[in-house]
């Protein structure tokens, strides 16, 4: 089978389109014929090695596709079922093999191509909004990088959970996307200062809650969004990680909170999987939560998917199919 796999970290073009053996799923595992796998940031920093893995290794952290055999142990899903799954490597091929407890079945009311472009981001949105800082009316919060793929999900999340939403776009396509997504304010933050702005839309309170994807050229000013006590989740960085950081400046700023949460501290169990994925099915499938697929590329073109990725020219979700 083909596959998109990474013998050297590096840039886009350490990703290689090779053949390699179809894999054999051992027990508690599942092998998946990929319709669709997603394309997330964190691929790129297993690429790039900022996240180090042993190479040679299969990029690709969310699929999804139809059991094609699963090992004799397995009674969660059988030969034939839609299933989309995350947090498990080696969706950039054809085949994927993985633990048959990761598998989310897909509702017979939405495509597989929807519940791979949804499952990791709108898990991530579902925990940042309901559980991270659990959102209610009259919250406010300011979203970075609000048209992304996880961000133009979590202004909707945040949204369905009542709160005044500020979110921040690098273009003015973008702004668009993030006023569809139902953000009330959309600050060009390449442009202006996003903590002016804010302070400026709070009356000089400061938001509860700021929800940072973007890291090293945000933080510090985040922190300066914030009333006194409120929650600064970082939850990436795609414009680089934040530098080491003095406590003693959360007392300065107003006894602030910080946390680096990730996905798979809040799916810690297949009931928590199923619910957060369950919630993100029922709303995509009833038209209440929108995900916007930027493109799809065939598989063999991964490298021109990070490309994008990361020059800032997607708004919402890449997908890579592995039959085009
Ligand atoms: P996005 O679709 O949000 O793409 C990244 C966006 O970040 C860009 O489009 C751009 O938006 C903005 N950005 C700002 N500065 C830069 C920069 N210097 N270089 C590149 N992009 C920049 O990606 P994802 O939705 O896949 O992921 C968003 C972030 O969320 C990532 O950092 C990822 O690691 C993190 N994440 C964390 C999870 C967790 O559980 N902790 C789970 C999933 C994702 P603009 O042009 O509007 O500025």
């Amino acid at each position: 089978m083909k596959a998109i796999r990474v013998h050297q970290c590096g840039g886009p073009e350490a990703l290689i389109y090779e053949e390699v053996l179809l894999p054999e799923p051992g027990p508690g595992e599942v092998r998946v014929k990929v319709e669709a796998a997603g394309v997330n940031y964190i691929d790129t920093y297993h690429r790039t090695g900022l996240y180090p893995l042993p190479t040679p290794f299969t990029l690709g952290m969310e699929g999804a596709g139809v059991v094609d055999i699963v090992a004799p142990d397995v009674t969660l899903v059988k030969p034939g079922d839609r299933v989309a799954w995350c947090m498990a490597r080696g969706a950039y091929a054809e085949y994927a093999v993985v633990p048959a407890n990761k598998m989310v079945p897909i509702p017979a009311t939405i495509t597989t191509e929807i519940a791979a472009a949804l499952i990791l981001q709108g898990m991530t949105a579902h925990y940042l909004a309901l559980s991270t800082y659990p959102l209610k009316p009259g919250d406010t919060a300011l979203i970075h990088a609000a048209a992304g793929g996880v961000g133009s999900l979590l202004v909707q999340v945040a949204k369905r959970a009542g709160a005044t939403v500020y979110g921040t776009v690098g273009s003015e396509d973008k702004a668009e996307l993030a006023r569809q997504a139902g953000a009330d304010e959309v600050i060009l933050y390449r442009e202006d200062d996003f903590e002016a702005e804010v302070q400026r839309l709070t009356g000089g309170r400061g938001v509860d809650v700021v929800y940072d994807s973007v890291g090293a050229t945000t933080f510090d000013k985040s922190l300066n969004c914030l009333r006194p006590r409120g929650l600064l989740a970082l939850f990436g960085q795609s414009s680089g990680p934040v530098p080491l950081f003095n406590l003693q400046v959360l007392n300065q700023k107003g006894s602030l909170f910080v946390t680096r949460p990730t996905l798979g501290h809040y799916i810690q169990d297949r009931r928590e999987l199923i619910s957060r994925a369950g919630d993100v099915f029922i709303w995509a499938a009833g038209g209440e939560l929108a995900v916007r697929i930027d493109r799809t590329l065939p598989l063999s073109q991964a490298a021109e998917a990070h490309r994008l990725l990361e020059s800032r020219q997607t708004a919402g979700k890449v997908l890579l199919l592995p039959n085009e």
